[in-house]
């Protein structure tokens, strides 16, 4: 579903991704970990063409990233993506929120729009916001609100970049239950996140960065009972 071959990307002199290859199967929860600055932000930000690469190339289903115009647009509304910040629309309702893009970019009538958006807030367990803004949730409850935002544009994949590091630390369960949720349902997942209780239980895959390589792609009973490299040695070491 996502694929990302020979890929590079450059800051000025810093080479952040280091050619990078690695695949995300239709239906896999693949969970990428590593130290901060390892390049996890900018391979997510690549996936959907928030950052431009330099050289290699990555597909989502099948498709070439498209540069520009109706065709990346596109692909956004097939990529959905959940960050740190809940970046949620401030002066607009919760209800508005999920169903301002199904209808402007999906051409779904308002009404449509509004009857999934509810079906989506009851998903992600908060029906009875639907009419605040978002100011008046809780971070767990604007997070999850993100996550039906994105859901409601039916992506074929979604990309979570730490969207439980911004949250106090009641509320970090139940947006990890919501993502689990997901994954149960089949969905393709890319996941950077430090939980590792999530990593263990959701996750397909381990993928393991640091110094914008990939450095290890294991099952997650591997990667935590036998890493097989110092670096991720290093790491584990220092978070568990
Ligand atoms: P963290 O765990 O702290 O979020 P990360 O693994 O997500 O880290 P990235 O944000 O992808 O790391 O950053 C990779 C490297 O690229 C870092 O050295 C960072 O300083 C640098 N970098 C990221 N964005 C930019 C930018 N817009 N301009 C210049 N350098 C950048
Ligand atoms: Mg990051």
């Amino acid at each position: 579903m996502i694929k990302a071959a020979a890929v590079n990307k450059f800051f000025g002199d810093l080479h952040v991704l280091k050619d990078i290859n690695m695949e995300v199967p239709r239906g896999q929860v693949v969970v990428v970990l590593g130290p901060s600055g390892s390049g996890k932000s900018t391979l997510c930000r690549a996936i959907n063409r928030l950052e431009p690469i330099d050289s290699g190339d990555i597909e989502v289903d099948g498709q070439p990233l498209p540069a520009e115009g109706k065709a990346l647009a596109a692909l956004r509304a097939d990529v959905g993506m959940v960050f740190q910040q809940f970046n949620l629309f401030a002066h607009k309702t919760i209800l508005d929120n999920v169903t301002l893009g199904p209808v402007k970019v999906r051409k779904v009538s308002g009404e449509e729009a509004r009857t999934t958006a509810m079906e989506l807030l009851e998903r992600v367990g908060i029906t009875n916001q639907a009419e605040k803004y978002p100011a008046q949730l809780s971070g767990g409850q604007q997070q999850r609100a993100a996550i039906a935002r994105a859901l409601a544009m039916q992506p074929k994949v979604m990309l979570f970049d730490e969207p439980t590091s911004a949250l106090d630390p009641e509320m970090v369960q139940e947006v990890l239950d919501t993502m689990t949720g997901l994954a149960k349902d089949g969905m393709t997942m890319l996941v950077v996140t430090h939980e590792m209780g999530f990593a263990r239980k959701a996750a397909h895959r381990v993928m393991f960065m640091s110094d914008g390589e990939i450095v290890e792609d294991s099952t997650p009973s591997e990667f935590f009972t036998a890493p097989k490299s110092d670096r991720a040695k290093d790491f584990l070491g220092k978070i568990l």
